[in-house]
């Protein structure tokens, strides 16, 4: 489903961000992308999106090379990968509601696929009765159940989630850790950039650690070691 095929990535000032990376990601995968801050995760995920291009070798998705898209493929791709950041990203001025409902305007979808695909994944992150809530009425956990909320509502193949609880409490971390391996469960492949120990050391899956741009290991049911 995801296939990096000998990928460097160097920006123009200082070493390489990524230096021969190879790996595949199978669908219904949950994978952990380790390593510490500066290992190149971010990096990794943004030529998965196509926000930039590597300097070497090429990335797939769903066997299309994702850096020769036509200009209208490039929107086809980005929505079938969901994100989610540390930083929630929602619209301030809009209502949970209104976050979701702006990620299907986007991709097309008219107003009765809104009204009944809004609720359903407001009712999957368990806030059914937040719906009509802005951002700052809400905690962080909650806002990142609404981010991925957002991330899930057009029914992406994948789930992209970068350091997603890196501005939360242990109690939040934990939920939207459980939701995220419910999410898999459900379906979606799941990849999940992290340098928490705790997280990595309990969920028992697949891991991909980096250290300075490259893959030092990938084991199935791995730990943090760094
Ligand atoms: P991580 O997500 O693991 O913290 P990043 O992918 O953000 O790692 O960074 C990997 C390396 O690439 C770091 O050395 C970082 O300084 C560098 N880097 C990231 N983005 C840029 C950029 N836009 N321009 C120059 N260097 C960058």
């Amino acid at each position: 489903m995801i296939y990096f095929d000998n990928v460097s990535k160097l920006y123009s000032a200082g070493a390489a961000a990524l230096e021969d990376v190879t790996f595949t990601i199978e669908p219904k995968e949950f994978v952990s992308l380790v390593g510490q801050s500066g290992a190149g995760k971010s990096t990794l995920i943004r030529l998965l999106l196509a926000e930039e291009k590597p300097s070497k070798g090429k990335v797939f998705f769903e066997s299309l090379d994702v850096h020769n898209l036509t200009s209208s493929e490039i929107p086809f791709v980005r929505r079938k990968i969901g994100t989610v950041f540390q930083d929630f990203r929602l619209l301030p001025t809009k209502t949970a509601f209104e976050n979701i409902a702006f990620a299907l305007e986007a991709a097309g979808k008219d107003d009765a696929e809104i009204a009944a695909d809004v609720p359903h994944v407001l009712e999957l992150v368990g806030l059914a009765d937040k719906s009509d809530y802005f951002p700052h009425e809400l905690s962080g956990g909650q806002q990142q159940r609404v981010a991925i909320a957002r991330a899930l509502v057009n029914r992406p193949e994948v789930v992209v989630a970068d350091e997603p609880t890196g501005n939360l409490d242990p109690l939040n971390t934990w939920e939207i850790i459980r939701l995220l391996a419910k999410i898999n469960e459900l379906g979606t492949t799941v990849l999940l950039a992290t340098h928490d120990k705790d997280i990595i050391d309990t969920i028992g899956k697949r891991v991909i650690t980096f250290e300075g741009g490259r893959v030092v290991r990938d084991e199935k049911r791995g730990r943090y070691i760094l």
